[in-house]
């Protein structure tokens, strides 16, 4: 089983579960490593409701801490955060990766402008746009996430489609610029398969964006997305089949924010 590297904790206030509920998850499903990369800090603060604070982080490390007590070597327990990608945040980002001996960053596209639009909250406002627009918008600004090169995994690639809003016709005048971006970063992807129980339906991303990707060259690990520890590992096995069918032999591990293969 590979590992699990995109999963929350109570700290966001919108998980739930205690770090050695997480760690006997991964245990017992078998995973390779576990890995926390909980919604990271965002000034100015409070930014939203979805986040740790900044004054939180030390709470956040312990957590980890209270990880690796638990693991007792069992399993390597890897340290990460979810970063949210808004205009003009490298700094920020540069700030976060210096407060802590990160394994990895997450890079996410929640936001554009000021509209979190994977939030239920909003739900309404995608009644009051045009899709194709959102959706040129999402892939620009995914692709600046990939071009800034300050993320080692980026997140659930397709999640603008999370509420079943899709444009008309072939995805890939979408896909192809944004691919191009992301392998020329050296990025990695996650599969993320919280879609399954999402609206779409449909583990990020897509399937035919998941071949492109193996095409490029781009990548790859396997994310539950978990704010529950019946979460952690969710749905991996028909995960490793969505990868083997678009073409992906291997998945990536990071440790100290450096890459190497495992073989899916
Ligand atoms: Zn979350
Ligand atoms: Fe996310
Ligand atoms: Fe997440
Ligand atoms: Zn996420």
């Amino acid at each position: 089983m590979p590992a699990d590297y995109h999963t929350h904790t109570p700290l966001c206030r919108h998980a739930e579960g205690e770090p050695e509920a997480y760690v006997d998850a991964a245990l017992a499903a078998g995973l390779t490593e576990y890995g926390v990369a909980d919604h990271a800090p965002c000034l100015p603060e409070p930014f939203d409701d979805w986040r740790m604070l900044e004054g939180e982080l030390p709470d956040y490390f312990a957590w980890i801490e209270r990880a690796r007590a638990r693991a007792n070597g069992r399993i390597p327990i890897r340290a990460g955060l979810e970063c949210d990608w808004l205009a003009g945040c490298e700094g920020w980002i540069a700030d976060l990766a210096g407060r802590y001996d990160w394994d990895y960053l997450i890079g996410s596209v929640h936001y554009l402008g000021d509209w979190d639009f994977d939030n239920p909250k909003w739900l309404g406002r995608w009644g009051e746009c045009d899709v194709d627009a959102v959706w040129s918008h999402y892939w620009k600004t995914y692709a600046a996430m990939a071009e800034s090169g300050v993320f080692d995994i980026l997140a659930h690639p397709d999640l603008v489609k999370k509420f079943g809003g899709i444009p008309a016709g072939d995805l890939d005048r979408f896909y192809e610029p944004a691919i191009d971006a992301i392998a020329s970063s050296g990025c990695a992807i996650e599969i993320n398969t919280a879609g399954w129980h999402k609206p779409c339906a449909e583990a990020y991303p897509a399937p035919r964006f998941l071949e492109l990707a193996c095409s490029a060259g781009v990548p790859l690990v396997i994310s539950s997305d978990a704010h529950h520890p019946s979460e952690v590992a969710r749905d991996f096995p028909q995960a490793i089949e969505l990868a083997k069918a678009a073409g992906y032999r291997e998945t990536v591990l990071f440790e100290k924010r450096k890459r190497k293969s495992e073989t899916l």
